[in-house]
C-alpha cells in the first residue's frame, strides 16, 4: 500500500468523520487561559463549526484516527465490507495536526473518533492517548471531544473522562432490534453499559473525596450520543421515547439527530433515499420542546399523526393548532409556563417580556419587539391592545401558519 502524505491522510479521516453529528462544545469549563483572540477563519480541512446552545460558533478539528474498522455496520461508510479509500493517523501525528492548528488559532479544539481496529480497548488506548499526550506533554488547554468505543474497558472509558472536556458514546439507532440487524457486533448492552460509566465518572467528578479535596474534573462539558434517523422504521415519536429514556438514564447533555445517509453498494436492508432534512430539524425543535419548553412526549405525539412530525409545521405550532382550546393566552396574566406554549415566542423572548410587564401592560408591538416576529403569535394571544377573535379558531389558519413557518426556514437545515 502507497504511504500516503499528511495531508492526504487528513482529507480522507475528516471525510469520513463528517457522519457524526454528535459533537458540539457546550457547557465545557473554559480551558484556554492563553487569550482573548478570537478564531480565525479557514476553510481548512477538518475544521467544523459547531454552535452552542448561546450561540457561540466554535471550531474544531473534527477527524477519525482511522477509517479502518474491522466492524461492518450496514449503515456506515467505514464499514470493513466497504470500498473506500483507507487512512491510519499515527498518535504523534493527530497530536501534531491539533497543536500546529491550535496554535494558529484556526481551532479551538479537537473531535476525535475511530474505525474500530484489532479491538475496542486497542482503539480506546489510542485515542486516549491523543488525548493524554496533548494535555500531560504539551500542556494543551483547548477542548477535547473523544469517542468512547463501545465495549472498551470501563478503566479505559474513565480514563477518556479525565483528559477530554466531553465523551459520546454513539446509540446508532433508535431501534435495538434494527442496530441487531444491521450492526450485528454492536450490542445494546455494551452501549448501555459504556454510557453508564461515563454518567458515573461524571457524577464522581463533581463531588469531593473523603479528605476534602476537589474530585478530579470528568468530562466536565457532559456526554452526548448520535442517533441515525431514517436507516430503520423508528418513527419520529419511537426516536422521542428513546431520547427521553436516554436523557433520564445517562444524564445526557445532547441527542444528536443525523439523518441517513445512502452509502455505495449499501445493504438492501438500508432505505437508498435519504430522508428529508426537515425531518432531522423538526426532531431537534421536538427534543428542545422537551428539554427547555416543559412539554411533555406524550403532548408532543398527540400532534403527530402516524408518529410523525408535521413536516410543514414546527412541533410546538403543531401543538398548539391541535390544542385551541388553550389559547388565546392573556399574556399579561399568563404565567412562564404558559407563555413557553405560545407559538413564536421562545425562552428569551418569554423572560423579556416577563421583565417587561412588571412595569407596564404588555401590547403587540411588545410581543414584536421580544420575539421579532407576529405572524405566528397573534392567533394565539391577547395583549392589553389585541384580541384575535375568531381568528384562533379559523378553518384556514393552520395553512396559513404553514405557509409562513415555510417562509421563516432555512433552506437548509445541517447542525454545524
Ligand atoms: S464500528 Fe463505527 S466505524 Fe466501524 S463500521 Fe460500525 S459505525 Fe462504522
Amino acid at each position: 500500500m502507497a504511504t500516503l502524505t499528511l495531508r492526504r491522510k487528513l482529507e480522507i479521516l475528516a471525510d469520513a468523520a463528517k457522519y457524526d453529528a454528535s459533537c458540539a462544545s457546550s457547557g465545557g469549563r473554559k480551558r484556554d487561559s492563553r487569550d482573548g483572540q478570537g478564531i480565525g477563519a479557514i476553510n481548512g480541512m477538518g475544521v467544523c463549526h459547531a454552535y452552542t446552545p448561546d450561540g457561540r460558533c466554535v471550531s474544531l478539528l473534527k477527524i477519525l484516527l482511522t477509517n479502518f474498522c474491522v466492524f461492518d455496520c450496514a449503515y456506515c461508510i467505514n464499514r470493513l465490507s466497504s470500498n473506500v479509500e483507507r487512512a491510519r493517523f499515527s498518535v504523534e501525528e493527530v497530536v501534531r495536526l491539533t497543536l500546529d492548528f491550535y496554535k494558529r488559532n484556526y481551532i479551538e479544539g479537537l473531535f476525535l473518533s475511530s474505525g474500530v481496529i484489532r479491538s475496542a480497548d486497542y482503539t480506546q488506548e489510542q485515542l486516549n492517548l491523543v488525548a493524554k499526550t496533548l494535555r500531560e506533554t504539551h500542556g494543551y488547554r483547548g477542548y477535547i471531544h473523544l469517542k468512547i468505543v463501545a465495549g472498551a474497558s470501563p478503566e479505559l472509558a474513565t480514563e477518556a473522562g479525565f483528559y477530554a472536556d466531553r465523551l459520546s458514546v454513539n446509540v446508532e439507532l433508535p431501534d435495538e432490534t434494527a442496530l441487531a440487524r444491521l450492526a450485528p457486533e454492536k450490542t445494546p448492552g455494551e452501549i448501555k453499559r459504556a454510557m453508564g460509566v461515563v454518567r458515573l465518572g461524571i457524577e464522581g467528578g463533581k463531588g469531593r473525596s473523603y479528605t476534602g479535596k476537589t474530585a478530579r474534573v470528568f468530562a466536565s462539558a457532559g456526554q452526548s450520543t448520535q442517533m441515525i434517523v431514517g436507516a430503520d422504521a423508528a418513527t419520529d415519536t419511537e426516536i422521542l421515547a428513546r431520547s427521553e429514556s436516554l436523557y433520564g438514564s445517562y444524564g445526557l447533555k445532547r441527542v444528536y439527530y443525523s439523518a441517513f445517509s445512502p452509502i455505495p453498494d449499501s445493504s438492501a436492508a438500508l432505505p437508498s433515499e435519504r430522508p428529508h432534512l426537515m425531518r432531522e430539524h423538526r426532531l431537534y425543535q421536538a427534543d428542545w420542546l422537551m428539554r427547555f419548553y416543559g412539554f411533555e412526549r406524550e403532548e408532543i405525539a398527540s400532534a403527530a399523526p402516524g408518529g410523525m412530525l408535521d413536516p410543514a409545521l414546527d412541533p410546538k405550532l403543531a401543538w398548539a393548532l391541535a390544542n385551541r382550546d388553550r389559547f388565546p393566552v392573556n399574556v399579561n396574566r399568563a404565567d412562564r409556563e404558559l407563555l413557553l406554549r405560545i407559538p413564536g415566542l421562545g425562552v428569551k423572548a418569554v423572560n423579556r417580556l416577563i421583565g417587561v410587564r412588571r412595569h407596564k401592560r404588555l401590547t403587540l408591538e411588545d410581543l414584536r419587539r421580544a420575539s421579532g416576529g407576529l405572524k405566528r403569535v397573534r392567533p394565539f394571544v391577547t395583549t392589553a391592545d389585541w384580541s384575535p377573535g375568531g381568528l384562533t379558531d379559523s378553518e384556514t389558519l393552520s395553512a396559513r401558519l404553514a405557509g409562513a413557518a415555510k417562509a421563516a426556514e432555512p433552506h437548509q437545515l445541517t447542525l454545524f
